[in-house]
């Protein structure tokens, strides 16, 4: 980190400061100017050593950090793109992956008729909502238990892995029971108990952004599940929260180029949730696999008009197969596959 000294800072406040740093252990190289002097701090590692401890210094002016806070899912601790595995599927490689099926699991029927549509169309990974993280308690939460039943018994009757959301740090082992993937939705996504309990489950997690949170906190949230010892985290661009009422959510395209520069983590987008509605939704899908995502997380719904949740931004089959069409065109321009 860099301690930068009032200007007028006196000698003896200068010397604190290296002081304070000799006695942590760590490194020092001063840069005496003729108005200010500049004290930079070697050693400190990410996360361990707070800035405060030289910013309360008196005579200090301000600490920045040269490194940033997270370190586990940084580009410099994983030289290689990750791959994760889901059942028999990767996420990272060549082929981009489509993860798509209805917000929320509503009946065997509602989930079986999505499935098979969407695997029809070429989707390799089943999405529904068992635990759904409603806004309002008063909305529909999901079939819980009974749908993560069905989930499974989708799964078997197709032979397509499936994600799921987890809400909850009690639910963490149920859910794993079912699923093959893991999902921590954008309003938990600083939720660190269950970040915990995820990495320790030994599942793949698919991290979403949350809405109002930076790129560096997302990543940062990333280390929390890998500090359990898996490297096996996606991370999805789902839409952030910004002065925009036009979408549900202002999709940030450019996190995708950032994360593949900052990270070796793959990144996945959902355009669903960021467009809000299903005439919006092909345009962003089309977009950001030309950014290079490894993947999309799609909604759809055999029939949208009758869907519990978020059938508005829900693709119809027909839709969806269409949107597949254009989507293998766009992943051959840039030499993927989908
Ligand atoms: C979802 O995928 O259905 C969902 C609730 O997404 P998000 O957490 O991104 O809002
Ligand atoms: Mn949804």
């Amino acid at each position: 980190m860099i301690v930068e000294m009032r200007t007028g800072a006196s000698r003896q406040e200068v010397d604190d400061v290296v002081q304070k740093a000799k006695s942590l252990d760590l490194g020092v190289q001063l840069n005496i100017g003729t108005d200010k002097t500049v004290v930079a701090i070697l050693g400190s590692n990410t996360g361990q050593i707070p800035t405060d401890i030289f910013a309360v210094l008196p005579g200090v002016a301000s600490v920045t950090r040269i490194m940033k806070p997270y370190k586990l899912a940084s580009r410099e601790f994983g030289h290689k793109d990750t791959i994760v595995d889901c059942g028999a599927v990767k996420i990272g490689g060549q082929r981009v992956v489509v993860i798509a099926g209805p917000c929320a699991v509503e009946s065997e029927k509602q989930l079986m008729q999505a499935a098979e549509g969407v695997k029809k169309a070429g989707a390799t990974i089943l999405r529904g909502g068992a635990f759904k993280p409603r806004t309002s308690p008063f909305s529909f939460q999901g079939l819980q238990k009974k749908g993560l039943e069905l989930l499974a018994n989708v799964r078997e009757k197709l032979g397509i892995p499936v994600v799921t959301e987890v809400v909850n740090p009690q639910d963490v082992k149920l859910v794993s029971a079912y699923a093959d993937m893991l999902q921590i939705g954008s309003r938990n996504m600083q939720n660190f108990a269950l970040l915990t309990d995820a990495g320790k489950s030994g599942r793949p997690v698919v991290l979403k952004r949350g809405f109002s949170c930076t790129i560096t906190e997302w990543l940062t949230a990333a280390d929390y599940l890998l500090a359990e010892g898996k490297n096996q985290v996606v991370l999805c661009e789902r839409g952030i929260r910004t002065f925009e009422d036009s979408v549900r959510f202002s999709l940030d395209i450019s996190s995708v180029p950032v994360i593949k520069r900052n990270s070796h983590l793959p990144i996945i987008v959902d355009p669903s949730h960021a467009a809000g509605h299903y005439s919006l939704v092909p345009a962003i899908a089309r977009a950001a696999v030309a950014a290079g995502a490894d993947g999309l997380l799609i909604e759809v719904h055999p029939n949208p008009k009758e869907a519990l949740v978020d059938g508005l931004q829900s693709l119809s089959i027909s839709d969806f197969t269409r949107l597949m069409e254009e989507l293998r065109t766009i992943a051959r321009s840039i030499g993927r596959s989908i």
